[in-house]
């Protein structure tokens, strides 16, 4: 990896987001819930389908929406206080929805 923070948030979350979809593919865990995968890789779309554990779902559902935010302009904003998510935050969790100030009220 390159770097860093030279990538683009939009490269940084499709990179999360086929490295999940790579772990997934290489195991598979009997008894979990399959759930449809979108994912906008090189501009197609692919729908796949996994067996995935809530932790992982959430994981991809996470980079998701943070694609979505994207492509809707709100991408590095709080959605507690509408500031912009400081830097490092971002550059560490690129799907993160909040700043540190009101990541850290949270119980
Ligand atoms: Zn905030």
């Amino acid at each position: 990896m390159s770097i860093r923070s030279a990538n683009p948030p939009r490269k940084r979350l499709l990179v999360q987001l086929s490295q999940a979809v790579e772990t997934l593919a290489l195991r598979k865990e009997p008894g979990l819930v399959a759930v449809p995968l979108e994912g906008t890789l090189d501009g197609k779309v692919k729908v796949q389908f996994f067996e995935v554990s809530n932790r992982e779902f959430t994981h991809f559902e996470n980079i998701s929406n943070a694609l979505i935010r994207l492509e809707q302009g709100i991408y590095g904003r709080c959605m507690f206080c509408g500031r912009r998510i400081e830097a490092d935050v971002l550059a560490k969790t690129p799907w993160a929805t909040e700043c540190l100030g009101c990541g850290d009220q949270k119980p």
